[in-house]
């Protein structure tokens, strides 16, 4: 219902003036800067075609002064906003009126010390912290986003939703509709690469399946065209109210810290979402004065999938403040189709060739003063295997984080005593055809799934014993092995 008059509602503890008065979309090229309403619909610049922010006027919102206002809302567990690990910080992304607010009970995510993972990365006890997002309602970081999109949406009175996924989007898009019964949910997918735990979530959770002959990249091309053409509600993270949830992981972080900031977030690259959101919510914090230093971030690709690695690393593509000439970026993917090189990774979170949010990245880069690797199939199986082992338990994507830290550690880029926090962005049961072939004593499936992309060991694995249906070799079997 854009521009309808709403009942204003005030939080307890502060004015949450939401919306048009104190919010507003705005291009973040500084030379065009251009602003909208946070009541359109707009997933890039109308002037410039460059990405969009929500912005906020601070000076006017008078924001917290202290974190102590977040700590008292653990007090009120029975109020769903203050339960809502996404919306118990709503005034530092005050959009939308407390009423509009779609919550499911996502973020109630835990960050945990990890000594077995942090050994494998080099790090010292007590050093190497994982913040593990697998927790959420559909089981990756995306619900984070998906509460602020669907929060966005409500406010405008769409009625149909869409995204191309490569799975925990639309997973996410899924179960928010399900729940809410707001809006039909349209997922867009390619052939043949989403994992089957995703897939049946959506199937699951009742929402229009759509399978296109293409990967990734042609799906998004797709979604960004039909959801204009039929007024469809966007929610990929094109979608600048999206990354506004995805804050949340950033202060959640650093509430489970006592506020301190650590020293460097490791986070997996797709399509750059949720580094752009980490490097916005650390921008804003210390411009409010609750920080007075940002972490360090480090965005780890997939070999197979480097774009951003290419760029920012190899060819030294920087965000300049916005000055920034980008065309190298559009040389890269010309280059990419003129070579047929197509994004490939077991990693199929992170299989994207050309992310959406590459100059809001750029952007956070430069906040946070970021470094860009790239990790190898074998890589992140053997990390993923160590976070099992360390009792979490991730899908391929999320373990690049933490591959990219072992390799940060081994160049001396991070110091094994500094503070670290990886993001595990989804859950281990997403995708069991991996780690099932990781840990696998049958050569046929571990070449099938494994071996094809040059993965030549399982240097973690626990394998199965197999035995006979017979008392003695099952008791053998304990106690050689047990
Ligand atoms: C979406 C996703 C990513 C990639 O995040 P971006 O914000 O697109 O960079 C990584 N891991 C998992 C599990 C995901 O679902
Ligand atoms: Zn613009």
């Amino acid at each position: 219902m854009p521009g309808s008059a709403r009942p204003f509602l005030r939080n307890c503890e502060l004015a949450v003036a939401a919306r048009t008065d104190v919010a507003f979309q705005q291009c973040i090229a500084p030379a065009c800067g251009a602003t909208f309403s946070v009541d359109e619909v707009l997933t890039s610049c109308p002037s410039c075609g460059n990405l969009l922010d929500v912005t906020y006027d601070w000076d006017r919102l008078r924001p917290p002064t202290s974190f102590e206002v977040f700590e008292r809302k653990w007090m009120r567990r029975s109020d769903p906003l203050a339960y809502s690990g996404v919306w118990r910080f709503h005034e530092l992304f005050p959009f939308a009126p407390r009423e509009s607010v779609v919550t499911i009970g996502e973020g109630q995510t835990l960050l945990s010390v990890s000594d077995g993972v942090g050994g494998f990365v080099g790090m010292k006890p007590g050093r190497l912290h994982l913040q593990y997002e697998g927790l959420n309602p559909s089981g990756s970081f995306k619900d984070n986003g998906m509460s602020a999109a669907f929060t966005h949406a409500r406010m405008i009175g769409a009625k149909r939703a869409a995204c191309a996924s490569t799975g925990n989007t639309s997973a996410s898009l899924a179960v928010y509709c399900a729940v809410t019964r707001l809006m039909r949910g349209i997922i867009f997918i390619g052939s043949g690469k989403i994992s089957y735990g995703k897939l049946s979530q959506a199937l699951d959770y009742g929402a229009l399946t759509i399978q296109i002959a293409g990967d990734f990249d042609d799906a998004m091309a797709r979604v960004k065209e039909v959801s204009g053409k039929l007024g469809i509600y966007l929610v990929n993270s094109v979608n600048p109210f999206r990354l506004e949830g995805q804050k949340s992981i950033m202060f959640r972080v650093l509430e489970s810290l006592g506020w301190e900031v650590p020293d460097w977030i490791v986070v997996p690259g797709g399509n750059l979402g949720n580094s752009s959101a980490f490097g916005k919510a650390f921008a804003e914090l210390r411009k409010i004065g609750l920080i007075d230093r940002v972490p360090r971030l480090a965005v780890i690709n997939a070999a197979g999938a480097d774009t951003l690695y290419e760029l920012y690393h190899k060819r030294g593509l920087r965000w300049e403040g916005g000055r920034a000439d980008l065309s190298p970026a559009c040389h890269y993917y010309d280059e990419l189709d003129r070579d047929k090189k197509r994004a490939d990774t077991i990693a199929s979170a992170i299989e994207i060739n050309r992310p959406v949010n590459l100059n809001k990245c750029l952007r956070a880069l430069e906040v946070c003063d970021g470094v860009v690797r790239e990790v190898t199939e074998q890589e992140i199986l053997d990390a993923k295997a160590q976070v099992g082992a360390g009792g979490f338990g991730c899908e391929p994507a999320s373990a690049a984080s933490v591959a990219g830290a072992k390799q940060l550690v081994a160049e001396g880029v991070i110091g094994r005593d500094e503070r670290v926090v990886c993001i595990l962005t989804g859950h281990q049961l997403k995708d069991p055809t991996a780690t099932v072939a990781y840990h696998t004593t049958d050569q046929k499936l571990f070449n099938e799934v494994l071996g094809s992309r040059g993965v030549s060991r399982a240097s973690f694995a626990n394998r199965s014993v197999s035995v006979g249906n017979r008392l003695d070799e099952i008791v053998q079997a304990i106690e050689l092995y047990g």
